[in-house]
């Protein structure tokens, strides 16, 4: 495997206590950066110091946002040592966004190569508490200093680590989400399959106004119809209704979730009925109204498992699972966990131990 060239820190960082950490506050000592130039395309991998990128004003991600990222995570297993979860799906995936968004692939292999050298490096940083780990956030953005709008000639790939605390430092708390009905997220034919920065902020709004309301995330429909569900808040989402698990199919408007993938593939190991399809909110609430909802989660790297315990609607409010979290639920969040922080069998191969 590629080996890239380290410049190390002089100076190393004191380790946060894993208690107080704040997600996404804290980052080690390196970080991985490789340009691409057009005519040359990727090269200089290299590992340096943690710190600024020197950007000119004009560079066109700070104006039409050019500009795609990835988020995993490195576990410590109860041996002492580090693996990460799955990491070839987010270098394909960072691949599609990457055609979307015009942006030059990046070989599969330096990925996961760059991601591996850069955590075994960081290693002393991945906490071991219960539930900690260390959030890798690779990105791309492009830095051509031009005004023109068009594909730029020139990006950095990046990747920076950063530890994070237990999720559920309290306990799985189920959450209370709100159907918004004015903004959307994405559209078909727009970029929602990217993990794009623009994503995220034309989503800010809506979340701002959940949390307003009293709400902890934003349940989105799609924005061609207004009718289907498609996320929730930055997750994916799940319905047990009745004997099946329906999640919103991949329309091109929804992310395609590592997590959402894992858990499809678990609950067909485990002989459940999975439906990916369109699933509207009446649908869904005539479902809650009638007690034929059993449970409702999110899905994504952060929370793993995100149990859904109250849903509002216009004027129309459910409860789930009695506001607990559910068997399904927890037997996914168990098993996800147990094979990411090593204490369970991995049986399709997901984890890569470095
Ligand atoms: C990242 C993300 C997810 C979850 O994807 P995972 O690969 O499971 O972490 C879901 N929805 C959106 C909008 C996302 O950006």
């Amino acid at each position: 495997m590629k080996e890239f060239p380290v410049r190390r820190a002089a100076v190393r960082k004191p380790k946060p206590d894993p208690a107080t950490l704040v997600f996404g506050r804290t980052f080690t000592d390196h970080m991985f950066l490789m340009d691409y130039t057009a005519g040359q395309g990727w090269h200089d991998g290299r590992i340096v110091p943690y710190g600024p990128l020197e950007l000119d004003p004009s560079a066109m991600v700070f104006h039409y946002a050019q500009e795609v990222f990835e988020g995993l995570k490195a576990y410590r297993d109860p041996q002492g040592g580090v693996q990460l979860f799955r990491p070839i799906e987010n270098a394909r995936r960072i691949n599609s966004s990457c055609e979307r968004m015009c942006i030059p692939p990046i070989p599969e292999e330096d990925f996961v190569a760059a991601v591996e050298q850069l955590v075994r490096l960081e290693a002393d940083w991945v906490p071991s508490a219960p539930g900690t780990s260390l959030y890798i956030r690779p990105f791309i953005i492009a830095t051509t200093p031009s005004l023109g709008v068009h594909a730029a000639h020139d990006y950095i790939f990046a990747i920076i680590c950063s530890p994070v605390g237990a999720y559920y430092a309290e306990g799985i708390a189920p959450v209370k989400i709100y159907v918004e009905s004015q903004d959307v997220r994405a559209v078909r034919g727009g970029t929602g399959y990217t993990k794009c920065g623009g994503n995220y902020a034309a989503s800010i709004r809506a979340g701002e106004r959940a949390e307003e309301h009293g709400y902890a995330q934003v349940l989105w429909l799609d924005g061609v119809e207004r009718r289907y569900i498609e996320e929730v808040g930055s997750m994916n989402v799940m319905f047990q209704i009745g004997d099946t698990v329906v999640t919103p199919k991949l329309t091109g408007s929804v992310l395609p979730g590592i997590t959402r993938k894992s858990c499809i593939e678990l609950m067909h190991d485990w002989g459940l009925k999975v439906e990916e399809r369109l699933l509207s909110a009446q649908e869904l609430f005539d479902a809650g109204d009638s007690g034929a909802l059993k449970e409702a989660w999110g899905t994504g790297t952060a929370a793993v498992i995100s149990p859904i315990g109250e849903m509002g609607w216009e004027d129309r409010h459910v409860v789930v699972h009695g506001g607990t979290i559910g068997p399904l639920a927890q037997k996914l969040y168990d098993t996800l966990t147990g094979i990411q922080w090593g204490t369970c069998p991995d049986p399709h191969g997901w984890v890569v131990k470095l």
